[in-house]
């Protein structure tokens, strides 16, 4: 049987996405392998949504180019945001390529490869947290948001769809799955919004841990922090983009939202029933912020402990985008002034690395593992937040209770694995 390697750049939905391609190529007769070395076909599932995510895609496209060079008869696809941002004008250097598809675009390989597949995700061994897409595209048009462009606008999935896609992620193994989409919290169905989708999932699979990825904060649900007091299954995890605090600045990007308005939700998040851990991401650097501007944010960032986790980005210029059209005449903060900007949220959240940290230490909390020496909690998502690490060998893809005995690097903390 001819074998084929995925790789996928980016977030978890591409993840997602990728699950549906291997599904495309499995029912054409490929099997999926893990090493690179025996495939007959590469996919990359490439990423794009900002400068540093265009390099890494081009980076991995030469190396496959070499690839490819390197046996006759093996087979190259371009897949993902890359070529949805950029589609291939006929101007060369796309030639190596067999096949060039959108973002999730099954279609196109679905037609090459001359089969019709089945909906659904595929099953895919030994992934222990899986990834369902809720909805695709986004028609919030942030000023600095290539997303739109590449995805298009948003168009919910329906709840029979999701249902369906997390009655065999559920029937496939899946022990955590993540709920990913552009902007989540504002999915809608006739039956109901997020919340409802939410307790839905967790009242049908109440072993499964849910966790909601992407809330834009205008969207965030009321009753959320009563839906997590009612299901233990859904993570006490706020992912939430908030970007900035600064009024001027959060209108400038085109986020309906204030600092005032922020600073009420986190309130909440601060006095909940249940301990809530909140990753938020920050953009430093916009045109026209200011050091007053950035103090605000720094200000923000130490002030709230419930912040488990702060993922800051640099502004980057991209071609396309509301805020690039303008063509700001604006002050743009120098590169060494964004750096230290930077620097200094690295620093706050190095502290709130240390004050978790001490918080957990001694607690007994369930751990999910991911591979015989890591895990995570409930409250850090796989792959992008704090790891536990195990004392022993443990066995993937179960759940053990752990004492936290202290910190290790970043917002890792380590586990004695108790049963
Ligand atoms: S909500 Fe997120 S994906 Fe949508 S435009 Fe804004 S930043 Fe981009």
């Amino acid at each position: 049987m001819p074998e084929a390697f995925l790789l996928t750049l980016g977030c978890p939905k591409n993840e997602a996405d990728s699950d549906s391609f291997a599904g495309c190529l499995k029912k054409a007769g490929w099997q999926i392998t893990r090493d690179i070395l025996d495939a007959d076909l590469l996919l990359i599932n490439t990423c794009a949504f900002i400068k540093p995510a265009v390099d890494e895609s081009l980076e991995a496209m030469d190396q496959a180019i070499a690839w490819k060079h390197k046996k006759q008869s093996r087979v190259l696809i371009l897949a993902g945001c890359l070529p949805g941002r950029y589609p291939d004008d006929g101007s060369g250097g796309l030639e190596d390529f067999d096949l060039i598809t959108g973002p999730g675009d099954t279609s196109r390989l679905e037609e090459y490869l001359s089969i019709k597949t089945a909906e659904g995700p595929e099953p895919a061994e030994g992934r222990i947290t899986r990834y369902l897409k809720i909805s695709e595209g986004c028609s919030n048009n942030c000023a600095f948001c290539t997303i739109p462009i590449i995805r298009g606008a948003r168009k919910d999935r329906s709840p029979e769809e999701i249902l369906r896609d997390a009655k065999d992620l559920a029937e496939q193994g899946a022990a955590e799955i993540g709920i990913v989409g552009q902007d989540t919290a504002i999915w809608k169905s006739s039956s109901g919004g997020i919340s409802w989708l939410l307790s839905q999932l967790a009242a049908a699979y109440p072993e499964i841990w849910f966790r909601l990825y992407y809330i834009h904060p205008s969207h965030y649900p009321a009753d959320f922090l009563t839906l997590l007091e009612k299901h233990e299954n859904i993570m006490p995890y706020i992912d939430m983009p908030i970007q900035h605090v600064s009024d001027r600045i959060l209108k400038r990007m085109g986020r309906p939202y204030t600092g005032d308005y922020i600073r009420e939700l986190f309130d909440e998040f601060e006095n909940s029933k249940r301990r809530i851990s909140v990753r938020i991401t920050l953009i430093t650097g916009y045109p026209g912020e200011t050091e007053v501007d950035f103090t605000r944010m720094e200000k923000f960032v130490t002030q709230y402990r419930c912040i488990r986790t702060i993922a800051a980005f640099p502004y980057w210029p991209e071609e396309g985008t509301i805020e690039f059209a303008r063509q700001s005449t604006e002050e743009i903060p120098g590169e060494s002034a964004v750096q230290s900007r930077l620097m200094r949220i690295g620093e706050a959240a190095e502290e709130h690395n240390v004050f978790w940290a001490e918080m957990l230490e001694g607690e007994i909390m369930e751990v999910l593992a991911d591979t015989p020496l890591l895990g995570h909690s409930r409250l850090d998502a796989p792959s992008v937040d704090g790891a536990c690490c195990f004392d022993r060998i443990v066995e993937p893809g179960n759940i053990f209770s752990c004492r936290i005995t202290g910190g290790t690097t970043g917002s890792d903390l380590s586990a004695e694995v108790l049963q």
